[in-house]
């Protein structure tokens, strides 16, 4: 995929519901500044490429299908340097209005909550991608001395007097009164 198809700068208000009935696709950016909530999870986050489709289907259900791509990068829990992440979501929602709808939903169908003719596109993406974000993230090599963080596996030989040594001090707390 080119990167001139995702040079379009997405609109933040869009009309669901108007898209799917013209089965319009949306292919563009959603730019990084805007997505405030996914900055505060990771240490760099790209521009958002994203790819949506919407329709009506069989069901008369309004359905948004596509992907979003965005570069991140996280931070290595073992090093605590960036560990670059190429993040891709699957999307595949219905308009629903309320929670009831989204109940008679099959499970593969995720709801897209939408009161008002008017939705954040931004605020969805940004859903969609603090949802599939991983949780840790760690560097495939072992950056730092497996020594460093290993502890315990293996306990060193410890002298008779320092084995006992604990329980000597418990002793004298108890029986300091
Ligand atoms: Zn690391």
């Amino acid at each position: 995929m080119s990167e001139g198809a995702f040079s379009t700068r997405l609109p933040r208000k869009i009309e669901p519901a108007k898209l799917a009935q013209q089965s319009l696709t949306l292919e563009g950016y959603v730019p990084a500044e805007a997505l405030l909530r996914v900055q505060e999870a990771v240490l760099t986050l790209s521009n958002v490429r994203c790819h949506l489709s919407f329709r009506v289907d069989e069901q008369y259900r309004r359905l948004v299908e596509g992907h979003l791509h965005a570069e991140v990068e996280l931070r290595c829990q073992r090093c605590l340097e960036a560990v670059p992440h190429a993040q891709a979501c699957e999307v595949k929602v219905a308009l629903v209005r309320d929670e009831d709808r989204a109940k008679d939903l099959p499970a593969w169908l995720d709801p897209w909550l939408v009161s008002e003719s008017e939705a954040d596109l931004y605020e969805f993406v940004e859903d969609e991608l603090l949802l599939n974000l991983p949780q840790i993230a760690w560097h495939e090599e072992d950056c730092i001395d497996p020594e460093l963080y290993s502890h315990g596996d293996e306990p060193e030989e410890k002298s008779e007097e320092e084995r006992e040594n604990p329980f000597k001090k418990l002793e004298q707390l108890l029986n300091k009164d």
